[in-house]
């Protein structure tokens, strides 16, 4: 890659959530394997984002390459309709295998956010099939569901700057986020403004959507299992359906396989993405009940309004086929566990820095929360020199390294945080 190459990138191409004016700097990269990146110049970075919740495999994994190769001789793609494939069976066979034995209906899309897109509108359709006139959802603040419209419209207000899109956006309902974390004890009161909420609005609203336990991208915040217990009940008490976005936890990233698991719920309708094709293809699920799927069907339009020109395909349905054989071998379970002992034993010490907020940890992920803001471009930089990828926001240092990182490796990346908060440039004052 040449400067000239990078010029053009600076000057044509958007990158996520950077100015095109004055871009934050981007780094070349050239190749990825196991749980490291290279960039062009050859440094090696170990990496600590799994490339956004996805690469749970790590890069390169045999398997997932060898399904790759294999589907994209035999046919990388074919249009869904009128048509189907073996890739797509199969997927779906396992997913309704592994997954609460209610949810037995398949819809596959191409990204988390039109997963997320497909339940809300199947929400939709379902109460439009009853006749009732059901159109708002409720959530929690603090959470993130994508950046399509639907998905913005359910994400945290003041993240998702809903001020840009007031009047294009419907607005729904928002009960304050879960304060009582994961390992506290549990405290009954938190959930009334959340029921006071359903009972205000209980013929108007079509669904509660919520990321069970982990709020990702909203704040990295890791809420207790009876919230989630609580909202079932409350659903199943008032008639209102459940969506659970499981697009970052899904896949044991938190320790159960989903982490609607550590509440035992089952949700009715369930988004799955990300880590669906350990990290090679772009591929999302939305999975929901027969009884939900009959009656959108006998509905008035006598289908699921959807379809999207690469659902199904075969060569993203193929990998994910793969990551998930890989994942019924059960390693993640005490690789995850592993890496939750160490980011513990690494990470809670730094609880005591003057720099530091809060750290947190839960299965595979590991929050350092700062009192300012990072200074981007300086953090980046400072991790780069220091040989691993770690990619922070605002005051949230986090780490979810593929489930296959070494100890060692592990070791390199916790250290490197606890590096930076020695370094004033690296925090905005
Ligand atoms: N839901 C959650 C919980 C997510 O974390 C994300 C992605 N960060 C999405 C939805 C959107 O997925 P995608 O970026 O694939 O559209």
């Amino acid at each position: 890659m040449t400067s000239e190459d990078l010029d053009f990138d600076r000057q044509h191409i958007w990158h996520p959530y950077t100015s095109m004016s004055a871009p934050l700097p981007v780094y070349p990269v050239s190749g990825a394997a196991g749980c490291e990146l290279q960039l062009n110049d050859g440094q090696r970075l170990i990496d600590g984002m799994s490339s956004w919740w996805a690469a749970i495999h790590g890069y390169g994994h045999p398997q997932l390459t060898a399904a790759l190769c294999e589907q994209a001789q035999r046919m990388p793609h074919v249009m869904f309709g009128g048509v189907t494939h073996a890739p797509a069976i199969a997927l779906c066979r396992k997913l309704v295998a592994m997954t609460p034995p209610a949810l037995s209906r398949v819809f596959l899309a191409d990204s988390g956010s039109v997963a997320v897109e497909v339940a809300m509108k199947m929400a939709l359709q379902y109460w439009q099939a009853r006749g009732e006139n059901r159109r708002r959802f409720l959530t929690l603040r603090g959470g993130y569901h994508g950046d399509t419209f639907g998905a913005m419209s359910v994400s945290c207000p003041d993240n998702s700057m809903h001020g840009l899109w007031r009047g294009y956006i419907p607005e729904h309902l928002f009960a304050p986020a879960p304060t009582c974390r994961f390992e506290d004890t549990w405290d009954a009161a938190q959930i009334a403004p959340f029921t006071q909420l359903v009972e205000k609005h209980r013929h108007a609203i079509a669904a509660v959507i919520l990321e069970p336990i982990v709020q990702g991208a909203g704040g990295m915040r890791f809420y207790h299992p009876q919230w989630l217990k609580e909202i079932r009940t409350l659903c199943y008490r008032e008639g209102i359906l459940l969506i659970a976005d499981e697009i970052a936890t899904g896949f044991g990233r938190t320790g159960e396989l989903f982490a609607c698991g550590h509440a035992g719920i089952t949700p009715d309708i369930l988004c799955l993405g990300k880590a669906l094709t350990g990290g090679t293809m772009t591929l999302s699920a939305t999975l929901t009940t027969g009884e939900i799927a009959k009656t959108i069907s006998d509905g008035e339009a006598g289908c699921f309004m959807h379809g999207p020109t690469f659902m199904g395909n075969p060569l993203a349905c193929a990998a994910a086929n793969a990551s998930l054989d890989i994942l019924e071998q059960g390693a993640w379970r005490h690789q995850v566990r592993a890496i939750e002992c160490q980011l513990r034993n690494a990470l809670l010490p730094l609880q005591d820095h003057p720099r530091v907020q809060d750290v947190r940890v839960l299965g595979a992920i590991g929050v350092v929360e700062t009192r300012t803001p990072v200074n981007m471009a300086s953090i980046q930089r400072a991790f780069v020199t220091a040989g691993v990828w770690i990619r922070p926001f605002g005051r949230l240092i986090y780490l979810m390294p593929p489930y296959i990182i070494t100890s060692d490796q592990l070791a390199r990346l916790t250290s490197a945080i606890a590096e930076v908060l020695t370094r004033d440039d690296c925090f905005q004052s």
